[in-house]
Order: structure tokens, then sequence, then C-alpha cells
């Protein structure tokens, strides 16, 4: 009953702050975000903004998570690729508006627990991976959307390869200032354009390093 009225108070934030899609709402309102965070701070579940968890990692803001889920245009036949599973909680989310889900985490410790989480919250389209998502899943390419849930200095080559034609990438960019910008990208043809979004604060995406 706590959960639930802070949950409908976090889901009128987020329409107030331009979270239009229904489809993300629903995800949004259906995962149960106190299952995804350590017990530590279960009393801010439904707070909007980012909370630490295991390995010195985070899980986002529930706005960045609604704001990029949105950003994704995901329909029920997407098959999605996340880039750092973290808590599990965006893939959560992914896994209410698409039918397959594939997560990759460079740290095993965390992928365990996320793994657990999906099972307590009754959810099986979500196959997991450990290893470093620069590489992408390249047995399972392509993806109709790929999301990248922590900040690189660019674009990794092999994630825009395993991007499907027509198909969009939500990541968040560091420039050399250290200023952080969520950018979509989308995939036509030969082409790719790129546009900026808003600014952001993730934790780095971090190169051929697994633990
Ligand atoms: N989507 C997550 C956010 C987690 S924070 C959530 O909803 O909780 C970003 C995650 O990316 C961290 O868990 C970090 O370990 C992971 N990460 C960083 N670099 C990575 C890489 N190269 N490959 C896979 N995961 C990576």
């Amino acid at each position: 009953m706590k959960f639930e009225a802070r949950k409908i108070r976090l889901i009128m934030d987020l329409r107030k702050k331009g979270i239009t899609s229904t489809n993300v709402l629903s995800a949004i309102e259906k995962v149960p975000r106190e299952k995804f965070i350590p017990i530590t701070f279960i009393d801010q579940a439904y707070e909007n903004s980012a909370l630490p968890i295991e390995e010195g990692q985070t899980i986002s803001q529930p706005f960045i998570v609604a704001f990029m889920t949105q950003a994704l245009s995901l329909e029920r036949k997407s098959k999605v690729l996340e880039i750092g599973t973290g808590s599990g909680y965006q893939s959560a989310v992914l896994s209410y508006i698409c039918r397959r889900v594939f997560t990759i985490e460079r740290f095993d410790s965390l992928l365990k627990i996320a793994q657990s989480k999906f099972f307590i919250s009754n959810i099986h389209n979500i196959v997991t991976r450990h290893g470093d998502g620069y590489l992408g899943w390249p047995e399972q390419a392509p993806f109709d959307r790929i999301i990248v849930t922590a900040a690189s200095k660019s674009v990794p080559e092999e994630l825009v390869k395993q991007l499907a034609e027509g198909g969009i990438m939500v990541i968040p960019l560091e420039d050399s200032q250290k200023n952080q910008k969520i950018y979509l990208i989308k995939k036509v043809g030969e082409q790719i354009f790129t546009e900026p979004l808003v600014p952001v604060r993730f934790v780095p995406l971090v190169e051929g390093k697994i633990s």
C-alpha cells in the first residue's frame, strides 16, 4: 500500500515531465522498483532519483529510464539489446513492452542478483550475458533497438553494426569536458542520423574489462 501510493505519485510526476507513452508508463507501473534496489534504500524506491547498487554502480533515475525507453519507440515485436544490466530494473521495464530483451553486464555478481530479481518478479523474457557490451551480441544480431545505460566517449562500432536497418539506439555520450548527453541514433540504409536529447550523469562504460 505504502509503495502503491508512492508509485502513483511517481507516475504523475513522470507525466508532468513529458513521459506520454502509455506503454512506458504502464511498464513503470508494473515493475516493482523496490525489488531491484539494496534493502537500505527501500524507502526511496519511488523517489525520482538514482540510487547506489552493488559494485559501486547505480540504478538510474526513473525519469531517465522512462525517457530513454520512450525515445526507443518500442513495439511489441522489437528485439532489444541493453548494455549495462546493473540492477536489472531497466531490463524489467523493457520486458513488459517487448517480447525479447537481451542484456549484457560486465560484473557477474550484478548479473546474478539481477537474474534472481527477474525470477522473483515472474519475468521470463530477458536473456542475460556476462561480457563486454562494447562487443554487443553478434550471435543474436541484428537488433531493432539498442539501449546503452553507461556513458561512452563514442558510439561503439560493433553496436552500430549490430543495429538493424531502420533501427534506433539510445546512448549517453561524454564529451571532452566530461559533460554527458543522451543521443538518439537512427540507422537508415547506409546512413546514421544522430540527435542530442537531454543532459545526464551515468557511470562510465568500461571497455574490455569483465569481472
Ligand atoms: N540499466 C541499469 C543501469 C546500471 S549502471 C539499471 O537499470 O540498473 C550501468 C551498468 O553498466 C553497470 O552495472 C556497469 O557495470 C555496466 N557496464 C559498464 N561498462 C560495461 C560494459 N563494457 N559492458 C557491459 N556492462 C557494462
